[in-house]
């Protein structure tokens, strides 16, 4: 039987009609767009189209996109040119690590923590830059949904907030993307690779008058934001990938929080107080394809969260141990801990995210899955 795949908050597969868009720049129209002749021409026009398509989805100006090479880059690059910085410590490595950057450069940096769910709270926002910490702070960075737990900030009140005092506010939305779910913001990180598009291209979406400094440079692509030869085929197939979400946004919405919420039932059902959900369990407050869930400590022993994946994978089911980028050394959660979580229980995490292909017959065989691989693993716990 092949693999239950329930990581789609990691990567999706490639989407076969985005392939079909980005074919002709594997063979014949190979050219590159900055050059003048017609193979080039053909390049160009290709990435300039990509870049209306996008921009009309957004409802951005074409010249506020900047294609990047995914979401860390994207981040990367929003936070680059703050003066100072207010985040959460819920966001992803690449604006925290970003945040640290900007800290040694001896900038000020606020970081606050997460609701209980893993989501930033707009009164603690508000609180933080009306507070003398944040004197001197010219950006928020808040994800908008989280990718461990799928917990939603309140992006477009804290984008006002930042409004009203004349900050500029930053929002990761690369796991609601997908969704359509695209905040109004400043600045706006988005990857493909997350909606059924390739690997390695993303963007940065700059509102009218915000300027992004290039974290490359060497040529004048995207504007001199973004110097290197263009990845025509993945830009193409990037456009592609957010057209096909855009217009099937209602559907792969609809389709994400039934499967998601069969899960949850199942896992509940299943599993009972072996386990406890780290997502909301209010679809308003979480993005559709997410759930979060830990195995708590038995009878004060921790749940060996490695092995715990490890089991999951050897009954073929495809799942993350927190966000993939930091998964192969384990390390308890960053989110988790965040939200308070002690380090016994954030270790024995598992993140299921469903997708597009999901079916309920998978769902029904991760949740008899993880039930045998608890019961492999914790038997005492479950004498009647
Ligand atoms: N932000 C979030 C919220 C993510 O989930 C990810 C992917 N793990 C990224 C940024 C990084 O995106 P990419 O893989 O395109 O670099």
């Amino acid at each position: 039987m092949p693999p239950v795949y329930l990581d789609h908050a990691a990567t999706t597969p490639l989407d076969p009609r985005v392939m079909e868009a980005m074919q002709p720049f594997f063979g014949a129209q190979f050219g590159n767009a900055s050059s003048v002749h017609a193979l080039g021409r053909q390049a160009r026009f290709a990435v300039e189209a990509a870049r209306e398509k996008a921009a009309a989805l957004l409802g951005v100006e074409p010249g506020g996109i900047v294609f990047t090479s995914g979401g860390t880059e994207a981040n990367n690059m929003a936070l680059a040119s703050a003066q100072g910085l207010l985040t959460c410590a819920a966001e992803h490595e690449s604006v925290l690590r970003s945040a640290e950057a900007l800290h040694a450069l001896g900038r000020p940096v606020c970081v606050l923590k997460p609701g209980e769910q893993g989501a930033a709270r707009i009164e603690d926002i508000v609180q933080a830059l009306d507070s003398e910490a944040c004197a001197g702070v010219s950006m928020a960075s808040v994800l908008h949904a989280n990718n461990e737990t799928g917990a939603l900030s309140p992006v477009r009140d804290m984008a006002a907030a930042c409004g009203e005092r004349g900050l500029l506010f930053h929002c990761d939305a690369v796991q609601t993307a997908g969704y359509g779910m695209v905040p109004a913001a400043d600045l706006v990180t988005i990857s493909g690779h997350k909606f059924y598009g390739p690997k390695g291209v993303g963007a940065l979406i700059a509102r009218a008058g915000v300027d992004v400094e290039p974290l490359m440079r060497g040529g004048r692509q995207e504007r001199g934001r973004r110097a290197g030869t263009e990845n025509v085929a993945a830009i193409v197939g990037f456009a592609r990938a957010l057209e096909l979400a855009f217009e099937e946004k209602a559907f792969r919405t609809r389709h994400a929080e039934a499967m998601r919420d069969r899960l949850r039932d199942g896992v509940r059902a299943a599993c009972g107080q072996r386990v406890r959900m780290v997502t909301p369990p209010d679809s308003d407050a979480a993005a559709p394809h997410i759930l979060g869930v830990v195995v708590p400590p038995v009878e004060e022993r921790p749940v060996d969260g490695e092995m715990l994946l490890l089991n999951m994978d050897m009954e073929n089911i495809c799942v993350s141990a927190g966000s993939a980028c930091t998964s192969g050394a384990i390390e308890p959660s960053h989110v988790l801990l965040a939200m308070g979580l002690d380090r016994d229980t954030a270790s024995a995490f598992l993140r299921f995210s469903v997708g597009l292909r999901t079916t309920e017959e998978a769902v029904d065989r991760a949740v008899e899955a993880l039930d045998r691989v608890l019961r492999r693993m914790i038997p005492r716990a479950l004498a009647p």
